[in-house]
């Protein structure tokens, strides 16, 4: 199950699928399709299973 993380620069949401705690980050930085390069992303939460949109 993802991490929803929210691109810095653009806004947009994405998930991150990896095997480990996110949780004790403020941030992470990586790439954005969006913005087409490497961004920060705030952490917002760890996907349960229901999809927002
Ligand atoms: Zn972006």
């Amino acid at each position: 199950m993802p991490w929803i993380l929210r691109c810095k620069n653009c806004g947009k949401i994405r998930k991150l699928y990896v095997g480990y705690d996110l949780s004790e980050e403020k941030q992470i930085y990586v790439y954005c399709a969006k913005c087409r390069k490497n961004t920060f992303h705030e952490i917002l939460k760890y996907e349960d299973d229901a999809e927002a949109e």
